[in-house]
């Protein structure tokens, strides 16, 4: 059901590297490698859960608590017109990366989104766009 081998759990462990914009004992977001727009991030529990289904309803609701936080420090970071706030549960229904995840995805008038999970993007524009939401979130 849930392996210890997915990209996000070797992300929290720290054994592979990604932008981060936020971490503490329960959650971490980064921004995502193939983001459909600028600024866009994910929010992952520390808990081991695939997906909508698995995840304990208290850990779900700090979850949700901690992407409001980073969805506010991203609005802040690139006022974009609006924002969708995604999650996907298995590949049928987009899941790619089966550890359960938020996406903050900022929509920008007349801008349209870039398809899920095909482009990855310049790692420098990836660490800048970290630090614009890291400095939001510390005002
Ligand atoms: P899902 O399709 O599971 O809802 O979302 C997975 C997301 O993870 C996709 O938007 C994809 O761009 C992103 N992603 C895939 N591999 C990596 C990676 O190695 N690092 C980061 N930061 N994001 C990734």
């Amino acid at each position: 059901m849930y392996d210890d081998n997915n990209i996000f759990a070797k992300i929290i462990r720290g054994e592979m590297p990604a932008f981060k914009v936020f971490e503490d004992e329960r959650a971490v977001a980064f921004m995502d490698a193939m983001p459909q727009s600028e600024g866009h991030t994910l929010v992952v529990p520390k808990a081991r859960a695939r997906n909508f289904f698995d995840i304990e309803p208290a850990v779900l609701a700090e979850l949700i608590q901690a992407t409001q936080h980073v969805a506010r420090g991203v609005q802040k970071a690139f006022s974009p017109g609006g924002m969708r706030i995604v999650q996907f549960n298995e590949a049928v229904a987009g899941q790619t990366v089966f550890h359960i995840h938020f996406h903050i995805i900022p929509c920008y008038a007349g801008a349209e989104l870039r398809t899920h999970n095909r482009d990855w993007a310049d790692k420098a524009v990836l660490a800048e766009h970290a630090e614009r939401v890291r400095q939001a979130l510390a005002k």
